[in-house]
């Protein structure tokens, strides 16, 4: 529970000071400027008073214990004050003093002894180097920051991990329209994370909208089930710092460099029901979308416009983030028709030319908004000569205010008519300059619908062997190998339930022989080396052995093509041909930081060259590794094209689940390939021919 920190009864500001422009000056000064319903001290032992408040020496000599203290001394001291603090009874801490964790070196070991002290007096912390909180709840009203600047009171909660981005957030929160009930800036996140934010925000009834600047996470492998959690409840929208670092590992040749923190964050994100903007401006504007008005049912938009250029650019602007611009019905063209110019286009967008005035838009957009076929409005106007604009923005106002379907509105022109825009934002009607700042808000309501509206997926525990993997792979481990030998390997998935293709592993040309006879031929003949990453590429596989005579040359050359690296008496596997699937890969790689990362992808040998990949955080449910099948952009071909016939998706989607389970339960593996899978429309003949499984160094 958090309410130490964000409902307290008592605040002390230690380290207050009598200087305007300090930290310990401008945090005070919030604090009572903003009206806190509780008892406010200052604690200096410098001063009998500031600000017109009696001050006192230390934290023991206050007539009660503060409930949150805030904390503004230079960093040597931090340390023995909260020791203080803890002794008085404090709950809760806000240390902005910078000087720790950030700055590397010993600064690190005085964040440990920070966070020693707090945990032994079963404090909650937020910081250090942070800028503080502040929750405008009437019932608390508690400024506790030294931001110059205080937001309208609203029902966005938003935490930032940078200070800085907390204060721009907050300037231009009036700017924007953007109401705020609490914000946290975290810091270096000590004690307090964003998993607590969320936890405790989600049952803050004051709080409707919340929102994320993050540069890491605290603990990834708590985050999926925390945010899934929030997200039904109400919106998270995020910026997630870091998205160049997406191509920074180079293509190399495994699932780990296909995959990249950047790729990861997005996968978590979306299985999360986490929205996420790309940039700060994108989280203002979806914000103000969300904190106002209905989330549209489905992708239409109408767009209202009274010239052509723009309307085109919010259709071209809203198909490109995936909502629809299609045409209205033929009755509301019908009832546009009549009033509207000769010149008018009243298919969508409808165009009513500049001479439109206020009742203009105003029967235009009561028309669109009773069109069963249209989810979402914009209206957009740009100023022609002659016609009052406040006009014209009251009427979209009057309109908007009655409404059921998201009504959106993007002002052109110098500097989007900031009287028009002032109004609509005050009455809540999200209002932008530019037509891709209202279509990527308003995209973003249409995908936290789809969230909403999408089963929420079970995490399905399957039946297997994990006693036998576990023995198989720590038997890896102990012969030395960091890949799992091929054999071992298969064995390994087919104890987690996952089919492979009929093998056997032999020695000799007899062996492979009599092997074949047993399995039928065609076989395929693969050399089992773990030091051999891409057997295709060194003559390690030979498929398609129709005939004894084939199998014997392609054992000999193999012997002599591949050799024994490892000093070892090679070893080969004599494995069922299955010819006519078709190849996918089901992968996982284990990102610093943040976790198994699993990827379901198109390809075969060919997978880093298509590059048809898709990425879920583990642990992946029923729905997500469904939507991983679906979401390949190759899909169609496993659906089947051309009268071919499609794939069994069912037996696609439990492979991948059984993979999630595999690797949420051996954390020794940090990499899996299964590559290729063959997939066939017949359930019973999908197998896996290939794996690789690399574990952490013994
Ligand atoms: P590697 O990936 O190390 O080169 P694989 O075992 O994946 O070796 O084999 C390479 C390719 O050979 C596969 O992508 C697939 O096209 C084909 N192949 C391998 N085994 C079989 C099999 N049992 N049946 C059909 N095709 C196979
Ligand atoms: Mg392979």
């Amino acid at each position: 529970m958090l309410d130490s920190l964000l409902r307290p009864r008592s605040v002390a500001v230690i380290g207050a000071s009598r200087t305007p422009g300090t930290i310990g000056y401008e945090t005070l000064h919030n604090l009572l400027l903003g009206g806190f319903t509780g008892a406010v001290y200052p604690v200096n032992p410098h001063a009998d008073s500031i600000h017109s408040v009696r001050a006192y020496p230390s934290v023991s000599d206050l007539p009660e214990a503060p409930e949150l203290a805030i904390v503004v001394v230079p960093k040597e001291f931090v340390a023995p004050i909260v020791e203080e603090c803890g002794e008085a009874g404090v709950r809760g801490l806000v240390v902005i003093t910078a000087g720790f964790k950030e700055v590397g070196g010993a600064g690190v070991e005085r964040e440990r002894e920070l966070l020693a002290l707090v945990r032994r007096y079963g404090m909650r912390m937020v910081g250090p180097n942070c800028m503080g909180l502040l929750n405008l709840a009437p019932a608390i009203s508690l400024n506790g920051t030294f931001a110059p600047s205080t937001p309208p009171r609203g029902t966005i909660a938003f935490m930032s991990q940078s200070g800085a981005m907390g204060v721009t957030i907050l300037d231009y929160a009036a700017e924007f329209g953007i109401g705020v009930s609490s914000f946290v800036s975290m810091g270096n996140k000590a004690d307090v994370s964003s998993n607590d934010l969320l936890e405790y925000w989600r049952e803050d009834p004051d709080v409707g909208v919340i929102l994320m600047y993050l540069e890491n996470f605290g603990n990834p492998r708590h985050f999926p089930l925390i945010a899934r959690e929030t997200t039904r409840k109400k919106p998270v929208i995020a910026v997630k710092a870091g998205r160049s670092r997406a191509g920074a590992r180079a293509a190399t040749s495994h699932t780990g460099a296909l995959a990249a923190v950047d790729v990861a964050t997005d996968a978590l994100f979306a299985q999360c029901g986490v929205i996420r903007m790309d940039t700060v401006a994108g989280l203002f504007d979806a914000a103000m979308a969300f904190s106002s008005g209905p989330l549209p049912a489905g992708p239409h938009v109408a767009i209202v416009t009274n010239a052509g250029g723009p309307g085109i650019i919010i259709a071209d602007a809203c198909e490109a983030t995936g909502l629809a611009v299609t045409p209205l019905s033929e009755e509301s063209q019908a009832r546009l028709r009549i009033g509207l110019p000769e010149e008018a286009s009243v298919v969508n967008p409808v165009d009513m030319i500049a001479s439109a005035r206020a009742d203009d838009y105003r029967t235009a957009l009561e028309i669109v908004l009773g069109d069963p076929k249209v989810d979402a409005v914009i209206a957009a106007f740009v100023p022609p000569l002659g016609i009052d604009q406040v006009q014209i923005t009251r009427a979209i106002r009057d309109v908007a205010a009655e409404r059921t379907k998201p009504v959106m509105a993007v002002l052109m022109g110098r500097e989007g008519l900031p009287q028009g825009m002032a109004e609509l934002r005050e009455a809540r009607i999200p209002a932008y300059i530019f037509p891709e700042s209202a279509a990527r808000a308003l995209a973003a309501t249409y995908r936290y619908r789809r969230w909403l509206d999408r089963p929420a997926g079970e995490l399905v525990s399957f039946e297997v062997d994990t006693e036998k993997a576990g023995e198989l792979l720590s038997a890896a481990r102990l012969a030395g190998h960091e890949m799992v030998p091929l054999d071992i390997a298969l064995e390994v998935l087919d104890s987690y339930g996952i089919p492979v293709a009929a093998y056997r592993v032999v020695k000799t040309l007899d062996e492979a022989v009599m092997a074949a006879g047993e399995l039928g031929y065609p076989v395929v003949l693969k050399a089992i080396l773990p030091a051999l990453v891409h057997k295709t590429e060194q003559g390690g596989v030979a498929v398609d052995l129709e005939t004894k005579e084939e199998l014997d040359a392609a054992f000999e050359r193999m012997q002599s093509d591949v050799g024994d690296p490892d000093g070892l008496p090679p070893r080969y596997l004599v494995q069922e041909m299955l010819p006519g699937g078709k190849e996918v890969i089901v992968g996982m790689s284990l990102e610093p930081n943040f976790g198994p990362l699993l990827m379901f992808g198109l390809g075969g040998i060919y997978v880093e060259a298509i590059g048809d990949i898709v990425f879920r955080a583990h642990p992946v449910s029923d729905v997500d590794a469904s939507d991983m099948v679906r979401s390949v952009r190759g899909f169609r071909l496993l659906e089947g094209v051309r009268g071919e016939p499609g794939v069994d998706l069912h037996t696609l989607s439990e492979v991948i689940q059984r993979t999630s389970q595999l690797v949420g339960s051996h954390e020794e593996i940090v990499e899996l390939d299964i590559n290729p899978f063959l997939a066939f429309s017949d359930p019973d003949r999908c197998v896996a021919v290939d794996a690789r499984i690399r574990l952490t160094r013994p």
